[in-house]
């Protein structure tokens, strides 16, 4: 286990202790509602910071806020280059606050600090900066058109992109404040105003970006934070009238909760939800690849991470080899506080979460599966389960079929690639799988083959701002990132001129 931790800087002490409210036209503001939630580290258990649990009238004010900035075109009129330029320089300010967010985020997630630094603060960077290059590249097309009355008319036609308006963006608590940029960000570059709820379990980075938005220039309303309950909070803001598009990350259930009121209105959604991801392990792939990738592509953030490998098919000439190999992997993995930075396991981001991924395995450990596991986390506090690996579990548990989202990974053995590749897609989810080989040509015909938004070959879980990143089947609707990012945050007008 390791001890040492690094030291609070004094302005993310002083932002705990503020008593937090909504973040409304520009500015930090009481809700109505005088309930509060309670954010916890999960290291200690320990009550760090409240938050206001807004009502429905809170979450109406913030909505109404957006709308007004939204008609009177106080964003969306600004020409692209200078929002490109606002953008950017917010970014600047994220990363002159990085230490600060970085240190917020590992207290109230419980992720390593180096993963906040890395992922939170500087991958989150990267989809900053590239979102607010998207700014000066909206365009439309010409396009010739062959309408025929009356006779002899001629016409010019062209499309143009055009903000969608109010979007409500729906925020999980594995990664708050990068996850919370993916929705923000694409939303300010096509010139839409954002209200956006973060998980009541981790609020904080959300409220303190908000109010760097306003010091980088961005105008009051466009941008707003209500904090509460997904039952009230999130329901009242993702049904509201005045919501044009609901970006939502999160489970499936609540996925689909939020497309069935959004029917209702015919509100645009994007849904990136769970996955139970497969790798497939071919009998020629180089083991050291295979024992690194994937208990990064396993373990990262406690495999709390919707894109992990949590599936690993191992053709059987290589079984036995890798599962010593994981084994001494996994037992020489440090465990202990997000804020000591070389623990490589932390502690679950909620009591109630822990709970849930322990009964996973206290129904295998019941069943009699083989399990495998590492360091435990220090006694009497924190909410740590071991990393654990499952070797041949039974189809009957369910861990086989069932998302975990914790630091769990099955070991199956199989005869050969086609039994690997059915069992890999014999799941309700399609969010990414990876080919572990050699032969480029079977790796190809098994990116084919995998039902999955994205696919790796060699490598698990690596995303980029350039490539697009979404679901198949019940893992989701819509693709975020990449050069056409914006199209999902833009209503496609058409011009028809005769002349
Ligand atoms: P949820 O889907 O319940 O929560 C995700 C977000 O939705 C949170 O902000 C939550 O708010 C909000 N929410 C909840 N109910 C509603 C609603 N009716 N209307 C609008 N918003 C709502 O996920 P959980 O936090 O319960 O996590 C459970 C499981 O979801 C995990 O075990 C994992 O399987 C999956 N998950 C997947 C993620 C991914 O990245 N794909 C991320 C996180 C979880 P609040 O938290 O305040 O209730």
């Amino acid at each position: 286990m390791s001890t040492s931790q690094i030291a609070l800087l004094a302005s993310v002490q002083q932002f705990l202790d503020r008593q937090h409210g909504l973040y409304i036209d520009g500015a930090p503001c009481a809700a109505q509602s005088e309930n509060r939630l309670t954010v916890w580290d999960p290291a200690t258990g320990q009550a760090i910071a409240t938050t206001a649990d807004a009502s429905p009238a809170d979450v109406d004010r913030a909505v109404m806020s957006a709308w007004r900035a939204f008609v009177d075109r106080r964003w969306a009129g600004r020409t692209p280059a200078d929002r490109e330029r606002i953008l950017l320089r917010f970014a600047d300010l994220v990363e002159q606050h990085g230490e600060e967010l970085a240190q917020l985020e590992t207290l109230e997630q419980g992720k390593s600090i180096a993963i906040s630094r890395a992922f939170e603060v500087g991958c989150t960077l990267n989809w900053m900066r590239y979102t607010a290059g998207l700014t000066t590249k909206i365009s439309g097309r010409t396009l010739d058109v062959s309408i025929p009355f009356p006779q002899g008319a001629r016409y010019q036609a062209w499309t143009k992109k055009e903000p969608v308006g109010v979007v409500a963006g729906i925020v999980p608590w594995n990664f708050p404040l990068m996850i919370g940029m993916w929705k923000v960000m694409p939303a300010l570059a096509a010139g839409c105003s954002i209200v956006i709820k973060p998980s009541e379990t981790t609020p904080l980075t959300l409220l303190r970006v908000a109010e760097l938005a306003s010091e980088a220039g961005i105008p009051d309303g466009v941008f707003n934070v209500v904090t509460g309950s997904g039952a009230v909070c999130g329901a009242a803001l993702t049904s509201h009238p005045h919501i044009a598009k609901v970006s939502f990350t999160g489970s499936t259930a609540t996925g689909k909760q939020i497309a069935r009121a959004a029917a209702d209105t015919l509100t645009g959604v994007t849904l990136e939800l769970g996955g139970k991801n497969p790798a497939i392990v071919l009998k020629d792939a180089d083991p050291a690849w295979v024992i690194e990738g994937l208990m990064t592509g396993s373990f990262l953030n406690q495999g709390q991470v919707c894109a992990a490998s949590s599936r690993i098919y191992i053709e059987a000439p290589l079984f036995d080899t890798l599962v010593s190999g994981f084994e001494q992997a996994v037992k020489s993995l440090s465990v202990g506080p997000g804020m000591s930075p070389e623990a490589f396991i932390n502690p679950l981001v909620s009591r109630a979460h822990c709970d849930k991924v322990q009964t996973f395995l206290d129904e295998a450990t019941a069943r009699n599966a083989e399990l495998i596991t590492g360091n435990r986390g220090p006694d009497g506090k924190g909410y740590y389960v071991s990393p654990t690996l499952v070797v041949n579990p039974d189809a009957a548990l369910r861990l086989t079929r069932e998302e975990v989202f914790g630091p769990v990974v099955n070991l199956v053995r199989v005869s050969d690639a086609e039994e690997a590749l059915q069992l890999a897609n014999d799941t309700e989810y399609g969010l990414t799988a990876s080919v572990w080989t050699q032969n480029i040509s079977r790796a190809l015909e098994y990116t084919d083959r995998l039902q999955a938004g994205t696919v790796w070959v060699n490598s698990h879980t690596l995303i980029d701002a350039n490539l697009p990143f979404g679901g198949m089947k019940q893992s989701g609707t819509g693709r975020d990132f990449g050069p056409d990012w914006l199209d999902g945050w833009c209503e496609t007008k058409s011009v028809c001129v005769r002349y």
